[in-house]
């Protein structure tokens, strides 16, 4: 028998949701991925790392040690532990960037940095500058603030500097997000010249930049290239993950932050979720401390370069006549273009006819998106594994034979 209380007819409905909430995009393409999930698709639509390179062993000594630790069950601080902290802070320092714990705050990945970040600098209605095409889920986070979200073009393969500069000045811009090294979705890094003028555009117009630097370490040819909180510190805020070098499950992520935004950020994180879970990053901050993270990211480094070079190499068979793609130095994707009049969308159906998939680049657009782009990620599977997929994808786009 229902319990419901007995209330006389009409029944008022409650109210609808937010109106930032109405505004964050559901990706067109999320059903067509949806089929990606079948056993039999090789799939380079999601941005997964390797399983069989996480350092299993590693991770479960981390956690047997610090289970014997006391207080790794407990509440803890929102800005997070301090063995955890030393250790990131340790890193940027080596990497040329002098950073103590206490410009740290450790968050539940660095998609919650961005969060935290979005609460604390944005009011609905403000505009926000990012790269076009953008991090998919960045996109999401700054609707969700009410933000008006405003694309910088590429111009090639360099962002278009002039166009930075013209929009930071016209929409007075609470900040540029930017994924300077292997970005998601294009692969794409900022040379030092762009990552120059970026640091000389923020200095002169008061511009606020966010770094988020999650594929930073893991650079397979060229120089590494300082990061634009080295060049800009006062206006730089930098977001870091140990998803892609240790493992996304940890949900480990930080800002570097400046002193001006720490004690807003510390308060977002406390009303987010109080504190990152206290077991995994006393964990986190065992394994790193072990200095098995150095060999396990040497492993990861080199494997991922070969399933980069045996995409490269299959992409010729792979996609129709007159497309171009990128060639990165790092990361996990490469960003396609296929010939005029072809739309990418419409080549997933295929493909998935075929038992492969890739990511349409539309989505990853703040404005009018190019519907001939699309994302494939080369790091999930072994070199066969992607030379197969690539065969399949030459017999969908009709490349092969
Ligand atoms: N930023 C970028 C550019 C990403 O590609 C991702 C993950 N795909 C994230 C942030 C979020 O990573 P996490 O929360 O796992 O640290």
């Amino acid at each position: 028998m229902s319990s419901a209380p007995q209330i006389p007819a009409p029944i008022v409905a409650p109210p609808g949701r937010s109106r930032r909430a109405g505004a964050a995009k559901t990706s067109p393409v999320r059903d067509l991925l949806a089929l990606t999930e079948r056993p039999e698709v090789i799939s380079f639509a999601g941005g997964l790392p390797a399983p069989e390179l996480f350092d299993l062993d590693g991770i479960r000594a981390a956690f047997d040690e610090a289970l014997q630790a006391p207080g790794v069950l407990q509440y803890s601080t929102s800005e997070g532990s301090a063995a955890l902290r030393e250790e990131v802070a340790r890193r940027y320092t080596a990497d040329g960037l002098d950073t103590s714990a206490s410009d740290l705050i450790i968050t539940t990945g660095s998609q919650q940095g961005l969060g935290l970040l979005a609460t604390s600098l944005v009011d609905p209605g403000d505009t926000i500058l990012v790269e076009e095409p953008c991090y998919l889920a960045a996109l999401q986070t700054f609707a969700l603030a009410g933000a008006r979200v405003v694309g910088v073009p590429y111009d090639g393969d360099a962002l278009d500097l002039e166009a930075l500069d013209r929009l930071a000045s016209a929409h007075s811009a609470k900040f540029f997000y930017t994924v300077p090294t292997f970005q998601n979705p294009t692969g794409r890094t900022h040379d030092l010249v762009a990552r120059k003028q970026i640091a000389e555009i923020a200095l002169r117009r008061g511009l606020r930049i966010i770094e988020d630097e999650p594929y930073r370490q893991l650079r397979y040819s060229g120089d590494a290239l300082p990061s634009l909180a080295t060049l800009a510190p006062d206006h730089v805020l930098s977001l870091g993950s140990f998803s892609k070098v240790l493992a996304p499950g940890l949900r480990i992520g930080w800002i570097r932050t400046t002193p001006d935004i720490r004690p807003t950020a510390t308060i977002a994180k406390q009303a987010a979720d109080l504190h990152t879970s206290t077991i995994d990053q006393a964990a986190a901050a065992r394994y790193l401390a072990s200095g098995r993270g150095d060999l396990a990211l040497d492993r990861i480094r080199s494997s991922y370069a070969e399933r980069r070079d045996a995409m490269l190499s299959g992409l010729p068979s792979a996609l129709p006549a007159g497309s171009t793609w990128s060639r990165p130095d790092g990361g996990m994707f490469v960003w396609a273009r296929l010939p005029e009049a072809m739309d990418a969308t419409q080549l997933l159906t295929k493909a998935l006819a075929h038992d492969v998939a890739f990511v349409p680049g539309a989505p990853f657009f703040a404005g009018p998106a190019d519907p001939r782009t699309l994302r494939l990620s080369f790091t999930t599977y072994a070199p066969d594994r992607i030379r197969t997929g690539l065969s399949r994808l030459g017999a969908a786009s009709g490349a092969a034979g």
